[in-house]
């Protein structure tokens, strides 16, 4: 390679046989010198693929793969952006709950017909925040994994030391990786 490609201060004098300035979000610029010319620059527009699945548009049998052989706890698993997109901390709480899962499980002690339930729970919790207003799943989770506007009424959310809706057992709490999780001890196996 003859030329060169320079990060330079935007204020600094552009050289001869400067065929490219990109801006860089840091302010900078990206420059491409090329006396010979025997450079080429393409440009693609990258497809932007921030993993994970989207509960909605996932096949139950992908689903329950994603937490084959996973040592960590089932909440945490369904935390992690990059295997499931748009639970957050509230949404994982209650879709345990319906499921009857206990938060604290490891993801590969669960059954198949657990996994089951938890992919219909996921996708009816969610089905009714859309309902609630949202537009799209991914709406609802901020960068910290915590969910914005969507109040559904919590059935162990926030509820720790209250009754079970469902057996009157008083829900429980704990702590996960830094988060709350909520549960009935009686309802959640
Ligand atoms: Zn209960």
């Amino acid at each position: 390679m003859t030329g060169s490609m320079l990060v330079s201060n935007p204020s600094a004098e552009i050289a001869k046989h400067t065929h490219l300035v990109a801006k860089l979000a840091s302010g900078r610029e990206l420059r491409f010198i090329d006396p010979r010319m025997f450079g080429r620059l393409s440009v693609h527009s990258a497809a932007f693929d921030p993993g994970g699945v989207e509960p909605l548009e996932v096949s139950e049998e992908n689903f329950v793969k994603l937490f084959r052989g996973r040592k960590t706890p089932i909440k945490s698993a369904l935390l992690n952006q990059k295997l499931v997109r748009g639970v957050g901390n509230i949404y994982a709480d209650e879709s345990l709950f319906r499921a009857g899962i206990r938060p604290r499980r490891r993801a590969s002690s669960i059954t198949r017909q657990e996994l089951a339930r938890l992919y219909h729970s996921v996708r009816e919790v969610l089905r009714e925040a859309i309902a609630l207003g949202g537009s799209s799943v991914s709406d609802y989770v901020d960068a910290d994994g915590e969910e914005g506007f969507f109040q559904l009424e919590h059935r162990v959310y926030g509820r720790e030391g209250e009754p079970c809706r469902t057996c009157k057992t008083a829900v429980r709490r704990v702590v996960l990786a830094g988060r709350s999780s909520h549960y009935c001890p009686r309802c959640q196996k």
